[in-house]
């Protein structure tokens, strides 16, 4: 059977075992070099000297036949001599003269007559011929019971020394194993193995202590560079103020007292030379377990992604970039669009535009069977404001009219500056009747309104012709419609101008007004 001591952790077994060790060795000392002194020669010593002063005594008394005087000093030596049991001083012939202690109980002589460490004799003389024999029995000199061996000085001495030797051992086997607890202990390949590793690491005992710091982790600050191993990670504060929070907040320290895996933390270190460019990292973290699912320590790995944040702010900006021209690109479509389908100076639709779009919606309605009308306009006498007042004043009762006609229609109907001083409007969904009111509210707006927005010339009176066209004529296509409005806008000139007409087959009729 074997004995296991599972209980004890690893640096109290050393200690014992160094404690063994010590004991042992001073055994062997004291064997070969009498280190302790032989208890037992030295007591000898003591009790023959004890013994025979008390002979010379007892002769003296004996010599003046003062027994009552010997039987008191007998019993004074049993008193002061702890080491006594008892003494009796006894004539040849057998008979004690004078005892202390219960003499007879104790007292086992010797066969041979000689005297051992407990049992002491010693003659006693009268003129030179033996009278008899001091008697002794001492204590034994080694210790009886468990509470004497205790307090045998050598077992004293061996337990204090094996007692501080297990302290002292303890204490500088914890201290040393804290560097070289075998179980942490990293070997040489995994070393260099975690030093070919781009992504720094550094691997944490469970008290957050470096046992291993790679190469790039080393890299990652000046203060890195020193022999980490050993230092506790709440000292690097290069490292720790980063990340501004409690020790325990620390993400390592969460790590272990969840054990479970801790990542995405990111963390800015500043270097001296960076100039204010923190080094960006992703921190992971990963609780180590041993093989009964106890915490030894943490292993953290650092990534470097400030290459990855500068490409991405350069890409920020970039794209910011993209969207200005892009919106400026947008701006410029626009434009363009609006240069190309927009006449520059009214901003009604041109020509081409207006087909573009009247074709198909006009195919649409058609085919649907709905209504739509034509309205043709032109300004009365333009060509006298032209002579009398100058083209810019011709393009400013232009613009005028323009802009009564468009503030005058709906979203869906389209507005095209069809020649000079001539407007083509289409009116989606509306009947003959609705395109009359329309033709004639435009007209009215112009008389009204047109003249005083040509600031130039005061109380200049504008006027416009109209002429409406309906699809229910059976026009095929807006170019018909739109010759057809054009007719009965021709009847409005004939008939004195200023006036709404509405072609209605062979000859238009004229409308209100
Ligand atoms: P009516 O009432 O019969 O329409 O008389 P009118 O003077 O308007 O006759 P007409 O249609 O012949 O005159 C059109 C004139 O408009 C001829 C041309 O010089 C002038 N004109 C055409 N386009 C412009 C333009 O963009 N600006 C200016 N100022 N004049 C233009
Ligand atoms: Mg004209
Ligand atoms: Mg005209």
């Amino acid at each position: 059977m074997t004995l296991s001591l599972p209980s004890l952790n690893p640096i109290t077994r050393i200690a014992i075992g160094l404690v063994a060790l010590l004991l042992s060795l001073l055994m062997i000392v004291d064997m070969v070099f009498g280190l302790i002194p032989d208890r037992a020669d030295f007591a000898r010593e003591i009790r023959q000297q004890i013994s025979e002063g008390l002979a010379i005594q007892s002769a003296a008394l004996l010599q003046v036949g003062d027994i009552p005087t010997l039987q008191r000093t007998l019993g004074d030596v049993l008193t002061r001599n702890k080491e006594l049991r008892s003494l009796a001083v006894r004539r040849s012939g057998g008979e004690i003269v004078a005892h202390a202690g219960e003499h007879d109980r104790y007292w086992v002589p010797p066969e041979d007559g000689s005297s051992t460490v407990t049992q002491v004799r010693v003659p006693v003389l009268s003129e030179g011929k033996p009278w008899g024999e001091v008697e002794l029995v001492f204590r034994p000199v080694m210790p009886e019971s468990i509470l004497e061996w205790l307090a045998y000085p050598p077992v004293v001495a061996m337990l204090t020394i094996g007692a501080g030797g297990f302290l002292v051992f303890y204490l500088y086997m914890r201290r040393v194993l804290e560097y070289l607890d075998p179980s942490t202990a990293i070997p040489d390949r995994v070393r260099t193995a975690f030093d070919t590793l781009t992504e720094s690491v550094l691997i944490l005992d469970k008290q957050s202590r470096v046992v291993l710091a790679n190469r790039a982790f080393r890299a990652l600050h000046p203060q890195a560079q020193e022999d980490l191993t050993g230092k506790a990670v709440i000292e690097m504060e290069w490292l720790v103020g980063g990340f501004n929070v409690a020790p325990d907040d620390l993400p390592w320290s969460r790590a272990m007292a969840s054990r479970a895996s801790v990542g995405d933390e990111t963390l800015e270190i500043f270097r001296p030379d960076d100039e204010g460019q923190p080094l960006r990292t992703i921190v992971g973290c990963s609780p180590i377990l041993d093989g009964h699912g106890r915490l030894r320590g943490c292993l953290v790995s650092f990534s470097d992604v400030t290459m990855l944040h500068r490409i991405n702010d350069q890409l920020l900006v970039t794209l910011s970039d993209l969207e200005i021209s892009k919106d400026e690109i947008r701006r410029q479509n626009e434009e363009l669009q609006r240069l190309a389908t927009r006449d520059p100076m009214t901003g009604c639709l041109n020509r081409r535009a207006f087909f573009g779009s009247a074709d198909p919606l006009y195919a649409q309605l058609k085919d649907g069977g709905e209504e739509v009308c034509c309205i043709m306009s032109d300004i009365d006498h333009f060509k006298s404001f032209n002579d009398r007042y100058g083209h810019a004043v011709g393009d400013q009762v232009i613009k005028s009219v323009a802009k009564c006609l468009g503030s005058e229609l709906r979203e869906v109907d389209m507005l095209c500056r069809y020649g000079g001083e001539e407007f083509c409007i289409m009116l989606p969904g509306a009947t003959p009747e609705q395109a009359l009111d329309v033709a004639e509210r435009l007209r009215s707006s112009i008389e009204r309104n047109a003249g005083a927005a040509v600031r130039e010339i005061p109380d200049i009176r504008i006027t416009s012709s109209f002429g409406v066209a309906s699809i229910r004529l059976g026009a095929k296509d807006p170019a018909e419609l739109i010759d057809q409005a054009d007719n009965a806008l021709y009847q409005s000139k004939q008939n004195g101008r200023n006036r709404v007409s509405l072609w209605a087959g062979e000859r238009s009729v004229g409308a209100q007004h």
